[in-house]
């Protein structure tokens, strides 16, 4: 069995609490929610926090409020569960239930929430093994090494963005409020992450991601499609996510965003602007998903090889297009 380290828990009950005990806490200091990831991980000392802010217990981090027609707040620890099962969010914003839905398995989705889900570690083949296993190999620079065992001339970490939820809320145009010691601010779900497979977060250590903003669905239609071997729990090693806005046939706007290509979500914007002002055909989805492909550059640092992945890219956009079409 492994065991956890030592660490000092806090449990604040309020946001304002749960902001001043991560800026006290230092470098040495971490956030957990429904610790489904955070957890596994500190048993395999990829991460060694002294203290945990624990954020399950912060009332302003829980509810869903609002209305597809005005747009909704989900709070960032909503579970994994409360989201895939929302009637209105997988009415609406079908792309994120689904993606939701598709994580992990159903015990982890019932303590994982969506605030840890879009802050999930970003995940190698070198990297997601136990401390005696990366030992052995002399560490990478993600942690205690410093080379990249993937690409050893690098000089930066290719490790993979693999949440589920992030390629769906970015497709849906959402809005990510952070909240820390300096004050609030709200940004484009895009802009939290970075491309870098260590500082993949473009957030202050100490900034709490407090709730996720959908905008008024406006007729927009989604879908989120996720290849993986086992798909009982396994992470993506490709997601699609895709949004379209249609009048009648026609396409008056779209986004594509996939998932696990890269260290961060990588939006598919040539493709999607080709769509607009067509319709649909096998002509117009097979030029967009060639598009798309090219943003998709995966390595050889998670499960099946990365030519199929990259092949299997093309396959996959023109079915999310088509199910979005159809939501
Ligand atoms: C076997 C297994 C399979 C999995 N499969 C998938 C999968 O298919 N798809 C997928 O996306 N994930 C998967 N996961 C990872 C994980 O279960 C989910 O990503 C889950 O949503 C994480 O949420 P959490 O609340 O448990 O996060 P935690 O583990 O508590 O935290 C994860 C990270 O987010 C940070 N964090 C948490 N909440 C906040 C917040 N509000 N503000 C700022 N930072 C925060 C933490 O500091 C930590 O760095 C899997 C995990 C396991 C163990
Ligand atoms: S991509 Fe390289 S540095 Fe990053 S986790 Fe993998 S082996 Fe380590």
């Amino acid at each position: 069995m492994i065991r956890l380290p030592a660490f000092t828990y806090v449990a604040p009950r309020t946001l304002g609490d749960a902001v001043t005990a991560i800026a006290d806490a230092g470098t040495g200091g971490m956030l957990v929610a429904g610790g489904t990831d955070l957890f596994p991980n500190m048993k395999r000392r990829q991460f060694e926090p002294t203290t945990l802010v624990g954020l399950r217990r912060v009332r302003e981090l829980h509810g869903v409020r609002g209305s597809a027609r005005a747009g909704i707040s989900v709070g960032a620890c909503e579970t994994l569960t409360a989201v895939a099962t929302h009637p209105e969010i997988a009415r609406a914003y079908t792309a994120l239930a689904t993606a939701a839905g598709l994580v992990s398995s159903p015990q982890l989705r019932n303590m994982g929430t969506l605030g840890g889900n879009v802050c999930v570690d970003t995940r190698c083949n070198y990297y997601n093994q136990t401390h005696e296993w990366r030992k052995a190999i002399g560490f990478c620079m993600k942690k205690d090494g410093d080379i990249c065992l993937v690409a050893p001339g690098s000089d930066r970490c290719w490790a993979v963005s693999s949440s589920d939820t992030a390629p769906a809320l970015w497709a849906l145009g959402a809005r990510v409020r952070l909240v820390g010691p300096d004050g609030e601010r709200t940004i484009p779900l895009g802009a939290l992450y970075r491309d870098d497979g260590i500082e993949y977060l473009g957030k202050r250590r100490d900034e709490i991601v407090s709730e996720l903003l959908l905008p008024p669905a406006d007729g927009w239609r989604s879908a989120y499609l996720k290849l993986r071997r086992r798909g009982s729990f396994d992470f993506p090693v490709l997601g699609v996510a895709a949004a379209l806005r249609m009048e009648g046939e026609i396409v008056r706007e779209a986004r594509i965003v996939l998932g696990a290509v890269a260290s961060q979500p990588r939006e598919a914007a040539p493709a999607a602007r080709a769509l607009v002002g067509e319709r649909l055909t096998a002509e117009t989805v097979a030029r967009a998903a060639d598009l798309a492909a090219g943003p998709s550059k995966p390595l050889d640092n998670t499960d099946f090889t990365h030519p199929y992945r990259k092949k299997v890219t093309r396959v996959y956009v023109a079915r999310a297009l088509a199910a979005a079409a159809a939501a």
